[in-house]
């Protein structure tokens, strides 16, 4: 009699168990956990899903601190680990880096070379006098023509740059690093390496249209929006799979203006100019700080030379946006962006990269 009894309460609390389990698996696989941060000047949309709030905090608060430590020692011109660097290049002397700040030194490198030095992290003194090292918009006549040939003459490069071990030296006093064009995407892969590294496998790190995600959103991909080059909305969709990211680099964003005409904030280091002839550049990579590299070297390359470029940088997924609207890309990335309300007139698809 006691073996009958005993029997469906086990049964019962068997069903229970599952079903509580079950509960809680579906209602962590629905969940999204929202937080925003502030790095670079921007505001950072997280979004983590599948795990419970609790562990969400924790895994955002570490992000926080590690873009907070980039804030500090990755700035071009606020006190800092870079901006110290900076200040003793003019010596020539080596000095010590740490393993935090090095490898954008070592991976720019090779971004630099790759991109026949259009993205040129080592022209920071060009875009200080350029009005561009400041936190409010710069406004006022452009900077004389003499102060801007005498920096491009001095041709600052990242093969300047001697690396032994972590000590670096510069053989090239003009050199001033400004990772403004490649330290967003860089902060973005490693925003989302945290977050697996305490379990969390589903989220998108979104820096105002910049953005990298891991995992799914419930199971299918995460639809993320690209950026319209006038700044207004969005222009096209994308599906970003496990461990991708997504950075679009334009000159709408920040610019100094003068009697009606903007100077963006891209510069040609050829030249030292602003870039004026392109709208923007989208580029989809797994390490995001190429692609927030490309995107600016892509910018500066233009229509004419963005095709080369992006085969040198070893790209895959690139797309570029003139200031008339003409659309120029590789068939790859055709297959996988969403025009918002249809194709545009101009559509320009390259060869394969
Ligand atoms: P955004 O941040 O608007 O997406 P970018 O990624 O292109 O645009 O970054 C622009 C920043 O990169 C500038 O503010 C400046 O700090 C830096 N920069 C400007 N021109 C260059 C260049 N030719 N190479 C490397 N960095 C650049
Ligand atoms: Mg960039």
């Amino acid at each position: 009699m006691n073996k009958f009894m005993r029997r469906p309460q086990k049964r019962l609390s068997f069903v229970l168990v599952l079903t509580a389990f079950l509960l809680l698996a579906c209602s962590e696989s629905a969940s999204e956990y929202r937080q925003s941060l502030f790095i670079f000047g921007t505001v950072v949309d997280l979004k983590l899903r599948g795990v419970s709030n609790e562990r969400a905090e924790e895994a955002v608060l570490t992000v926080d601190k590690a873009f907070q430590r980039m804030h500090k020692d990755w700035h071009a011109w606020k006190p800092g680990e870079l901006s110290a660097l900076n200040h003793g290049f003019v010596s020539g002397q080596p000095r010590p880096v740490t393993p935090f700040l090095l490898p954008l030194m070592t991976q720019s490198q090779v971004l630099f070379k790759q991109s026949e030095g259009l993205f040129n992290p080592a022209i920071g003194k060009l875009i200080a006098l350029w009005g561009f090292h400041s936190d409010d918009r710069p406004s006022g006549p452009p900077p004389a023509s003499e102060a801007i040939a005498e920096l491009v003459n001095q041709a600052p490069g990242m093969d300047d740059l001697e690396i032994v071990g972590n000590q670096v030296r510069s053989r090239n006093p003009a050199v001033d690093l400004d990772f403004g064009g490649f330290a967003k995407g860089y902060a973005l892969n490693i925003a989302i390496d945290l977050l697996r590294e305490q379990g969390v496998d589903n989220a998108i790190v979104n820096a105002g249209g910049d953005l990298c995600v891991s995992g799914t959103h419930s199971g299918r991909p995460w639809r993320v929006g690209v950026r319209h080059p006038q700044g207004a909305g969005i222009m096209a969709s994308i599906e970003a799979l496990d461990g991708e990211c997504v950075l679009t680099s334009g000159n709408y964003e920040r610019y100094r203006e003068h009697d009606g005409v903007r100077y963006p904030h891209i510069i040609d280091p050829r030249d030292g100019l602003p870039v004026r002839h392109i709208a923007s550049a989208t580029v989809i990579d797994e390490d995001g700080g190429r692609a927030d590299a490309a995107a600016t070297a892509l910018t500066v390359a233009g229509p004419n030379a963005w095709f080369r470029i992006a085969k040198q940088m070893q790209l895959r997924y690139v797309m570029l946006v003139d200031e008339e609207g003409a659309v120029y890309m590789n068939p790859a990335m055709a297959k996988r962006i969403e025009f918002q309300g249809g194709e545009p007139e101009q559509l320009v698809i390259s060869d394969p990269l």
